[in-house]
């Protein structure tokens, strides 16, 4: 499974070590030191993966990350100090997809590297479009494409795998432990808050009313459940 990866990340070091892990891997790398430069890359490139630091001298890593999620669902797997857990969730919040945590071995890097470009390509098998909620939410598995009351909705790859989980099974009531390991195959520290931050993220797209949210239903002590029937 290749890719071209785009690695953002001041620290030469690290950078020439990420780009011989992943060249190693047989994915094309295009690196760069600067948020600036990296936004610009992200769209001129189109990168199937980008690893971000967050911590940048320039553009903030999760400023980078808002200004690439407003014109591409590209996977990015943010890397972070192993104490900043605030860092961590701004960075979800701001729309990554997963993180790495400072320092980490080659095989933590490529193991968590494959699982990202796995979810972005899981377009599962071909399926007709589910409706649910008499046509409110609409999930296209085959061609990876969420309607919700009529409007098409751009969400990222674990946006979609956290729907995709709730939609198997409507009105059953889904820990975050088991959403994390639907969506993610694996668990790990913090998991909780960040199924939060992605389902936080994920209502602002689907919610007429992120207050009172209807589609995506937080069940107390529990975790979340899918909140419209399956129609037909
Ligand atoms: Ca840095």
């Amino acid at each position: 499974m290749s890719a071209v990866v785009l690695v953002v990340e001041d620290e030469l070091k690290l950078r020439d070590l990420l780009r011989s892990y992943l060249e190693r891997e047989g994915h094309q790398v295009l690196t760069t030191a600067s948020g600036a430069e990296a936004i610009g890359m992200a769209r001129s490139a189109a990168p199937d993966l980008v690893v971000l630091d967050l911590r940048l001298p320039d553009v903030p890593g999760e400023e980078v990350a808002r200004e690439v999620r407003a014109f591409s669902d590209v996977p990015i797997l943010m890397l972070t100090a192993k104490t900043a857990e605030e860092d961590r969730i701004r960075g979800l919040e701001a729309g990554a997809d997963d993180y790495l945590t400072k320092p980490f071995s080659p095989r933590e890097l490529v193991l968590r590297v494959q699982a990202v470009l796995r979810r972005g390509r899981a377009a599962a098998a071909v399926q007709a479009p589910s409706s649910f909620g008499g046509g409110e939410l609409v999930i296209d598995e085959d061609r990876r494409q969420v309607t919700v009351r009529g409007q098409g909705v751009e969400l990222t790859p674990t946006e979609w795998g956290l729907l995709t989980a709730l939609a198997r099974s409507p009105g059953r009531v889904y820990s975050r432990y088991e959403l994390v390991n639907r969506v993610r195959g694996y668990e790990f520290e913090g998991y909780e808050r960040t199924v939060d931050s992605h389902v936080k993220n994920l209502r602002r797209k689907i919610e007429a009313d992120t207050r009172h949210p209807r589609i995506v239903v937080t069940v107390l002590g529990g975790g979340y459940r899918l909140g419209l029937a399956r129609d037909g």
